[in-house]
């Protein structure tokens, strides 16, 4: 509990001087406690969550419309300065929503659209979460950007923090993908390779943020403003839908917090009026070798219980996830469901992506297509309803997973009838 408290209390102040935005106070999720905005992530009262709460002011579809083509179009719905889009940043967002009939026929939905987050800078979706995080943190008197990572959020820090001209400090499980380490390392700062796994690499965090109060640990101290940069793929996907919101959406879990800021995205359009509040149902897709919010889900729980995580869809091995409650809520809310599939599922959903629609997603993505076709032949997922799948992350990522299962159809000498013969003759 020490270092806990320690971590609460911010020498950096609580000045109301602080330009955040619409950004308000903190509140707890469990009490509704409220608190000035400052690096602060659980409640004095009961040590819940803490997240952002707002004052917006009137946004209208035109004035999203007429903003930056990057996250940024959604500033005012974010916990940032104001003039946030003209400091030097990655400009992730507004990656690509496309239609995927080749994918929808093969899984028998009639109507089904990727989100294809691997198009932001770093390759995942991470790239939104530390840019809100980045400059909240730059707002709250911080200057080294800090963060425990399954890799896509390392990546991210690592850009961003060089962008910016801050020096970063990752923490990794030094059993990480080699791609992932390399992808970190080449943007410079410092990358440390720890012996554990990510749950020891976030406990290790939580330590080092207590010690030392220039470090913004994104998903730690600043937790509750990295979160909020989940909420603009709902509103991108509500945009480029041409502002409605879809029936189906099916999301990835790591520690959840991305699910649910979907949702609280999908929320908040539909009360600002720049959505018809039209009813939809989130899924939550897991591995199976790290499903303990599915495994709450299929029993009827309420509270998860962790698990030592062993699967290959490393970006989501988080055995003790911190929103898996609030998945589970949002999930039951909406009459969704979370499902989990196995480790070659998840190969095979990477091949189908790649194979039907030439998107080529990382183990996250093979997780979330491989869970779609599950849920859709458990009758869960409505193949008439208008369905939306996040792929989160880049496949030349995790190369590792597809390594032992594709490779050329034949190697042959330079010849047309070696190339014949190697066809069968066509
Ligand atoms: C981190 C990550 C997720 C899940 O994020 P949470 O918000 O922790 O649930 C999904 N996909 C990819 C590729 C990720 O890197
Ligand atoms: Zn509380």
């Amino acid at each position: 509990m020490t270092l806990l408290s320690d971590a609460l209390s911010t020498p950096l102040g609580t000045s109301t001087a602080l330009d955040l935005g619409p950004a308000r106070a903190l509140s707890c999720r469990e009490c509704g406690h409220e608190t000035p905005l400052a690096a602060e992530f659980a409640c004095a009262e009961c040590f819940g969550p803490l997240e952002i709460a707002y004052d917006f002011s009137d946004i209208t579809r035109e004035s999203i419309e007429a903003g930056p083509t990057s996250i940024w179009r959604y500033r005012d719905l974010l916990p940032v300065p104001r003039g946030v889009q003209d400091i030097p940043n990655t400009e992730p967002g507004l990656t690509r929503l496309i239609k995927a009939d080749r994918l929808g026929a093969e899984l028998g939905l009639r109507n089904l659209w990727i989100k294809d987050d691997t198009g932001n800078p770093t390759h995942s979706f991470k790239d939104r979460v530390v840019a809100v995080a980045l400059a909240a943190a730059r707002e709250l008197g911080f200057s080294v950007l800090c963060c425990p990572s399954t890799g896509n959020l390392a990546n991210a820090v690592a850009a961003a923090a060089a962008r910016a001209g801050w020096d970063s400090v990752v923490l990794i499980p030094k059993s990480l993908e080699q791609a992932k380490v390399l992808t970190t390392a080449v943007y410079g700062g410092t990358l440390l390779a720890v012996d554990g796994n990510y749950d020891d690499v976030n406990r290790l965090a939580t330590e080092l943020a207590a010690e030392h109060e220039d470090w913004a640990f994104v998903n730690v101290n600043v937790r509750p403003y990295y979160a909020e940069g989940s909420k603009t793929l709902g509103y991108e996907v509500a945009e480029q839908l041409g502002w409605r919101l879809p029936e189906q959406i099916v999301i990835p879990v790591a520690s959840g917090s991305q699910l649910t800021k979907v949702d609280k995205g999908f929320t908040e359009f539909g009360k600002l009026g720049l959505v018809e509040a039209t009813p939809y149902k989130i899924f939550g897709a897991q591995a199976t070798g790290c499903s303990p919010v599915a495994q709450a889900f299929s029993e009827g729980h309420d509270v998860i219980r962790p698990v030592r995580p062993d699967t290959i869809a490393r970006s989501l091995a988080i055995g003790n996830p911190a929103d898996g409650p609030y998945v589970l809520d949002a999930v039951r809310r909406t009459g969704g469901a979370v499902g989990h599939v196995s480790d070659e599922e998840v190969v095979e959903g990477i091949r189908l992506l790649a194979r039907t629609e030439g998107v080529f997603a990382e183990t996250a993505g093979g997780v979330t297509v491989a869970t779609t076709k599950k849920l859709i032949a458990e009758g869960r997922i409505d193949p008439d309803a208008e369905t939306v799948i996040l792929i989160t992350g880049d496949g030349l990522k995790t190369l590792d997973a597809v390594a032992g299962h594709v490779g050329p159809t034949a190697t042959v000498p330079s010849t047309s009838r070696a190339v014949r013969e190697a066809l069968g003759n066509r």
